[in-house]
Parts: structure tokens; sequence; C-alpha cells
């Protein structure tokens, strides 16, 4: 066996450059420029320093014509946001750790608008006077899910934890077992209803709750029935839930005997305008149809299948709107302006009837089979044309988002075999922009459903790009 002599540890830090001597380097001083003396000067110094502990460890010192591109790359990186736009190829079209939905172009342009300049957020034009930031979004709502009134929070978990906070504190609140849900990132609705001060009643069983459980549990205590829509898991086999319409029926049967009348909440989850079995889907309960139901308010996301901003909404009868619009919580759950801009804009949307060709959830749910099929074999014609070979296949993709569990949409994937496949999909998660893929069966499976078309060209120059890093 022959060994490399080890190098000699004072003579590589000798090779080190001088602090000084980097900063006045010609390919050096222009950096300055843009990233200014002092992110410079740190970062020169920070690569000394690694250079050093790298020599410690057995390392030889980097060749003097390496540092000013190792400079300028520390610079570009640490210069990069944290939140970095990806291109999602994952086929899951509301995906949570992807930032949800992609706005429209409308909302878009609505939030730079609102961004950029000074607006009405709470101002009345016409009496010149102060105004409230509720009526932005209030008469769209109520419009389109034929609502008494409605209002705007910071997302639906902020909408669940207001409702019962103002309304039912220090009460009871009848929950069937099979609905005591976490919904993920550590929102369990049990949790919720403790914080919120009101009492959880459990109704029925895990899997069967039947109308006869909640007229049992119902007592001058309680506040209201809480339903949970069951977005991110499905219950099948020998189960039960009453309907919307019965719990109502029987609340103001209940309400004409005793002069109580607890309340019907819905936490719908996504939520949803449209009707999801017309584009090939299971049926999810729409707003305006629990509100047709009988619920006095129904809660729903603004970034889940409404495609719009993170928000959640709440919609219902007046005066209870009224009062959580006056509940302290209400000022720290409050929207922002920009927000409240997407949020209009994607609600007209709906209102033009042009939701599903202007809102991109939607446009991707019903982007059609030979359209998915034409752009996958585009991606393989062009990756074949550099000498890359790929398949394109039927799979299926998501809705996500706590949206239609287990309901899947049929698509084409272009499949890629690289030899080692985790690190051929970590090296496209580090390019730029970084590309998220699926892998199965050590495949990695691209779907053209979540990969906007003005994103193909980066797709495909980022698989060639991580193609030709293999075996480096
Ligand atoms: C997603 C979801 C929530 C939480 O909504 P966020 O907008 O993410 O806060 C609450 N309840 C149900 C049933 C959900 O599906």
């Amino acid at each position: 066996m022959t060994s490399l002599p080890a190098p000699n540890v004072r003579d590589e830090y000798r090779k080190l450059p001088a602090v000084d001597a980097l900063l006045r380097r010609d390919d050096v001083v222009p950096l300055a420029i843009e990233y200014g003396d002092a992110a410079v000067s740190a970062a020169v110094r920070t690569l000394l320093d690694e250079a050093r502990t790298a020599i410690a460890a057995g390392a030889t010192a980097p060749p003097e014509a390496d540092w000013p591109t190792r400079i300028a790359a520390r610079l570009a990186s640490k210069n990069r946001s944290s939140l970095r736009t990806v291109i999602n190829a994952t086929g899951v079209i509301i995906h949570t750790n992807l930032g949800r939905a992609p706005l429209s172009s409308a909302a878009r342009q609505a939030m730079e608008d609102a961004a950029a300049g000074y607006n009405t957020l709470e101002y009345n034009l016409e009496a010149g006077e102060r105004g409230s930031r509720s009526v932005h979004t209030r008469d769209l709502l109520a419009e389109l899910t034929g609502a008494e009134d409605a209002m705007a929070v910071n997302n639906n978990a902020a909408a669940v934890y207001l409702v019962l906070s103002a309304l039912c504190s220090g009460r009871d609140v009848l929950i069937s077992r099979g609905e005591l849900v976490e919904i993920g990132g550590g929102f369990r609705i049990p949790d919720v209803l403790s914080q919120s001060g009101a009492s959880l009643r459990e109704v029925g069983t895990t899997n069967r709750t039947h109308l006869s459980d909640f007229e049992q549990a119902l007592t001058p205590e309680t506040a209201a029935i809480l339903r949970v829509h069951s977005s991110n898991f499905r219950q099948i086999g020998f189960v039960t839930q009453p309907t919307l319409v019965r719990q109502a029926a029987l609340l103001h049967e209940y309400a004409e005997r005793t002069g109580k009348r607890p309340l019907l909440i819905d936490d719908l989850g996504s939520g949803t305008l449209l009707e999801t079995r017309a584009y090939g889907l299971a049926p999810e309960p729409t707003v305006q149809m629990s509100i047709a139901d009988g619920a006095d308010l129904v809660t729903f996301s603004g970034d889940k299948l409404l495609g719009g901003p993170q928000a959640g909404l709440i919609v219902g009868r007046g005066e209870l709107i009224a009062a959580l619009r006056r509940h302290p919580l209400a000022r720290a759950l409050r929207v922002d302006k920009l927000t409240l801009a997407g949020l209009e804009a994607t609600l007209q949307s709906y209102r033009r009837g042009a939701a599903a060709a202007e809102i991109p959830v939607w446009q991707m749910i019903s982007a059609p089979l030979d359209q998915l099929e034409s752009r996958a074999l585009n991606w393989q014609a062009a990756l074949a044309a550099a000498g890359i070979e790929a398949l394109v296949e039927p799979g299926e993709s998501a809705v996500g988002g706590g949206a239609l569990p287990g309901e899947t949409l049929a698509t084409r994937l272009l499949v890629l075999t690289p030899p080692a496949p985790h690190e051929y999909a970590a090296r496209l998660r580090r390019g730029n922009p970084p590309i998220i893929v699926r892998i199965s069966r050590e495949r990695l499976l691209l779907d053209p459903r979540t990969v906007r078309s003005r994103e193909d060209e980066e797709l495909i120059a980022g698989i060639k790009a991580a193609w030709a890093q293999q075996g480096e």
C-alpha cells in the first residue's frame, strides 16, 4: 500500500492568503459594490477560518486561484432568500410544504398594487373618513356563499379558534368522536377547544355517531355542535355520521322545546365554491351547500381549494359574525392588506364564473389528459436530444392540502431512472430553481400537472445540469 505523505500542516497554513491581500484583489474589489464591504470582509474571514479548520483536519490549502470564485459563491448563497421559488413536479396540487395554492395573475396583480402604494384598507372614500377593512371581501363572500355576512382572518385554524373563543367559551361543544381529528402541523381539534375555553363533549363512537347521540347529549350548557370535515383521512366500512341537515333540524326542534338554540358550526377545512364532482373528483361539500343546509357558521381556508392567499374565512349569520368582529381576538387574527387584495381578486374570478379558467389550483385540476401527455412527451424529447433517457407512463396526481384524501387524477408522468435516485433527487433540489420530485420504487416521477408551462425550460435545464453532475 502506498500512501500520500501527510501535508506539512505549517506549510499549508502559510499558503493561506492574508485577509487584506484578498480584499485588495482586482477580482474581489468589485464584489463590495454588489454586496457591501462588511459582507465581503465577513465572507473572506469565514472562508479563511474554514480553510484553517480543514487544514488542521489534514486537508491542503485551497489553490490561490480559487479564492475569488469561492468568495463570490459564498456571497451569492448568503444573499439568496431563504424562501425560494421552486418547481413543484410532485403532482400534489395543494402542497402545504410548498406554499399551497399558487395565485391567479389577477390576485398577484392586486397584491402588487396594494403593496406598492396606499389604499382604502380602512378608509371610506365617500365619507372621507375611517372605514372598515372587513368590507373588502364580505359582500363577495356573502354573495358567493348565500351567507348573511362574512369575515376573513389569518387562516382557518384562527377562524375555528375565534369562533369557539367568542361564542362557546365556558360552555359545552358537542363533537362526534369520529371528528376529533388532527389536521396536521399540530392543529388538534381537542387542543383548540381547550385553548378556546370551551369544554369538549364527545359524542358517539369513532366509526358511528347517530343523531340520537347528539339528541341525548344536548343540555342547557351546550353552546354548539361542531362538525369537522374529515379533510385528510377517509373512513370506510361500517361508518355513519348524521347529515348537517338533520343536525340543523334537531337544533331547531330543541330550540322550540327549550327556548335555547345551540349553534351549528361547520369547519369545512378546504371548503370549495365549485362542485368537485364536475371535475371527476369525489364530491366535497361546498360552502354554499353547508349554509343552505342550515349551518350557522362555516369556516374554511383561503389557500386550499379556494385557490387564494392564506386566510381563514368565516361565513354565516349576521349577528354571529358581528359578535366575532367585536371580539378582541379578531384584532390579533386579522388579515393584512396584501391578503385582502389577493382574496378579493380571487373571489372576483368566482363571481365572473371564471374561477376554473383563471385560478391555478382549478386550472391544474382540470388540465386535460392529452395536454399533460403532450407536455410529458415534449420533456422526454428534449431530454432525449441531450442523451438522457426517460419514459412517459400513466400515473396519478393528488389534490393534497387536506382536501379529497385518497382522490387522484389520472396523469402522465415522466420517469427518470438514474443509478442513484436519491442522490439525483438531492441534486435537483440543489439546482436553481430547485426542482422537487416524487420518488417511487427507486424511480423519479415528474408530473406536468403541477409544473407551469412557463417553467418547462428551466425544468429541462435543471434535469440536464443535475445529470451532467452525476459521478462527479
Ligand atoms: C386545513 C384545515 C384546517 C386548518 O386550516 P389552515 O388554513 O391551514 O389554518 C382546519 N380544519 C380543517 C378541517 C382543515 O382541513
